[in-house]
């Protein structure tokens, strides 16, 4: 079988395609030729280690199960050598010489659809092997296969354009010796510190050891690949600080695997501090991908959520074809799936969290908060499970303890189909406003908000689990009555009383109607549903748009003084019962927080003392 002989042959049509490509394009990163050669090696490696395991007959048994890369300055080369499995005669022609690998033919397919000139698509896949003719213009392939019956020793060499040799070789251990001369300009690539670089940004954590000229590179452990018994905490603090480049410890970490759907492993930590909380802007995205230890992408921005932007960690998933790149991974089916999947378990992780130790997750989520409602607002998929994971205080907590959607529901009695909440600047705020009285009166609880994205969260979240979630200061919200004490107006004095208010207060109100939710206050002015109410208004007028005066409905609390002599005043005296009637108005809007320009409100105010004070 063996020859000496020099054997020429020609490379299969597809592989001659892809190399015309791979050598012609302008491919943006070309230093991830380093990590499909050290990722080759690896799987190599690995390989070897399978067969260790199952049989007697492996060539040089005794060396190390290593990658050793040299470079060379002088003579411009790159060497990667592995002591992995190798390659007999047959196996250079059939993995060297043709394609059977089914990304690389999907992405000459593509390339075929879309036309060869189409640029676009050469940088959306991973090329293998042959991405070494993009810094070489020459690759020699010293191989030894593993199995000592076909072990011969050999060189395949091409310069990547028509075709290649096999040669017997003298002296090659198991395993493979690729050897690159470099093209002129790429000689950045025999230099130790690029490679250095190069192996620190995607090889950090293949299983075997790596050596560059002599020294070792790769010392931190695949962490996220041992079992979580093997693990100590100390293990998990270093390496977070060396995966986030932190010096804190972690607050949170979860540690994750599973086989199906999909195969992953991940390893996400949350620092101490929310890093947006001290203005120091947007974070990036902190998760890298991984397949088999192997870095896929440093961070990629679809991986998880935007609103996870603060986990830090890696995700490594077997199933994910190694040659997957930067732009093929945007519209990848399966990282959509693994956003979805990791997204939802942390989000499980978050909620036992809670459980078990409410003290620490409350300290979290006064720090972090900020992300999950902004994941409310915009992953409607998560929404339920995030709003599970929201604190507040509420009428029914004392002041600075928080309480939960779920206890609110185990609390609120069985026919209670609301979840009723109140937005405001702060919690004093809220209860001395006017429209706690009612719920007070009745024993409902309102959850109160006092963050200034609240309202949005809640523009987004009709209901939680089915209870709908509903303003407290909106107009049609129905109360059951209640026993309150003191005697109403009559209701022909109070029918004549409110029509007689309508007209007074002209286009100022939608509808004055008597209500049954005032306790102490006379009038309230509540929000039509349509309309924005005083937290919504206040943020149009921080974006600079118009939020004019809204046209309220008044509710009139038939049971108050003031109202009572009201109806009688308008007999009376109507002018002033006028100017009561818009002070009233006014008042209400004031404690709304929806009055806008308060200085008709001041000479009315004053025209009133001068009636008074004769
Ligand atoms: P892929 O690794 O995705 O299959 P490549 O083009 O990178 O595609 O490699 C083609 C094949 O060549 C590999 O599947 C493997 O069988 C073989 N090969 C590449 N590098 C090595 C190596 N260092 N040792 C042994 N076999 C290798």
């Amino acid at each position: 079988m063996a020859t000496t002989d020099t054997e020429k042959h020609g490379f299969q049509a597809e592989v001659k395609q892809l190399l015309d490509i791979v050598i012609h394009s302008l491919y943006t990163d070309k230093e991830i030729f380093v990590r499909e050669l050290v990722s080759n090696a690896a799987d190599a490696l690995e390989k070897l280690r399978l067969k260790q395991l199952k049989e007697k007959n492996v060539v040089d048994a005794d060396i190390p199960l290593e990658i050793n890369i040299t470079t060379d300055e002088e003579n411009n080369t790159l060497t990667i050598s592995d002591a992995g499995i190798g390659m007999t005669r047959a196996e250079l022609q059939q993995n060297l010489g043709t394609i059977a690998h089914s990304g690389t033919k999907a992405f000459l397919q593509q390339l075929k659809d879309k036309g060869e000139s189409n640029a676009d698509v050469i940088g959306q896949f991973g090329v293998g092997f042959y991405s070494a003719f993009m810094a070489a213009d020459e690759v020699e392939v010293h191989t030894h296969s593993w199995d000592s019956e076909e072990g011969e020793h050999l060189v395949w060499t091409s310069d990547g354009s028509t075709g290649y040799t096999i040669e017997e070789s003298s002296e090659v251990q198991r395993g493979c010796r690729m050897v690159l001369k470099l093209k002129e300009d790429q000689a950045e690539f025999a230099k130790t510190e690029t490679i250095k670089a190069i192996l620190e940004k995607y090889s950090t954590f293949v299983s075997f050891p790596i050596n560059l000229n002599g020294e070792k590179v790769n010392k931190v452990e695949a962490l996220w690949l041992k079992s979580k018994s093997d693990i100590s905490k100390e293990e998990y603090s270093e390496f977070y600080k060396f995966v986030a480049g932190a010096w804190d410890e972690p607050r949170y970490t979860m540690h994750f695997s599973a086989d199906a759907p999909l195969a992953i492993n991940s390893l996400l930590f949350v620092p101490q501090e929310n890093q947006e909380q001290f203005g120091m802007g947007q974070m990036e995205a902190g998760v890298s991908l991984y397949c088999r230890k192997v870095m896929i992408e440093a961070k990629p921005k679809n991986l998880l959520p935007d609103w996870l932007r603060f986990l830090k960690g890696v995700i490594d998933s077997e199933d994910l074809p190694l040659n997957i790149s930067r732009e093929s991974m945007q519209d990848s089916a399966l990282i959509q799936k693994l956003n979805k999947l990791i997204t939802k378990r942390y989000l499980k992780f978050l909620e036992k969290q809670a459980k078990d130790d409410s003290e620490k997750y409350e300290e979290f989520f006064s720090k972090f908060s900020r992300f999950l409602k902004e994941g409310i607002a915009t992953s409607f998929e998560h929404q339920e499970a995030l709003a599970k994971l929201l604190r507040f205080e509420s009428t029914m907590t004392e002041v600075g303890k928080v309480t939960s959607f779920a206890d609110y529901v185990d609390r609120a009695k069985d026919d209670q189909n609301e979840i009723y909440y109140l937005v405001g600047a702060s919690r004093e705020v809220i209860e001395n406003g006017p429209y706690l009285e009612a719920f007070k009166a009745r024993g409902i609880e309102v959850a109160i908000f006092t963050d200034a994205v609240d309202q949005y969260v809640f523009d987004t979240m009709p209901e939680f689990k089915g209870k709908k979630l509903v303003s407290a200061d909106r107009a049609d919200i129905e109360l059951d009555d209640v026993a309150t004490d003191g005697e109403a107006l009559d209701e022909v004095a109070l029918a004549s009383l409110t029509e007689w208010m309508a007209e007074a207060l002209g286009e100022r109100v939608e509808k004055v109607e008597a209500g049954k939710r005032l306790v102490d206050s006379p009038v309230a002015a509540l929000a039509p549903q349509e309309a924005p109410n005083a937290q919504m208004r206040a943020m149009m007028k921080a974006m600079g748009q118009d939020a004019p005066e809204p046209k309220v409905v008044l509710e009139v609390n038939p049971r108050h003084e003031v109202i009572k002599n009201l109806s009688a005043l308008k007999e009376s005296d109507e002018e002033l019962a006028s100017m009561v009637t818009q002070q009233l108005t006014d008042n209400a809007l004031l404690a709304a927080g929806m009055m806008d320009n308060p200085q008709k409100m001041v000479n009315r105010m004053n025209d009133l003392l001068g009636k008074i004070v004769k």
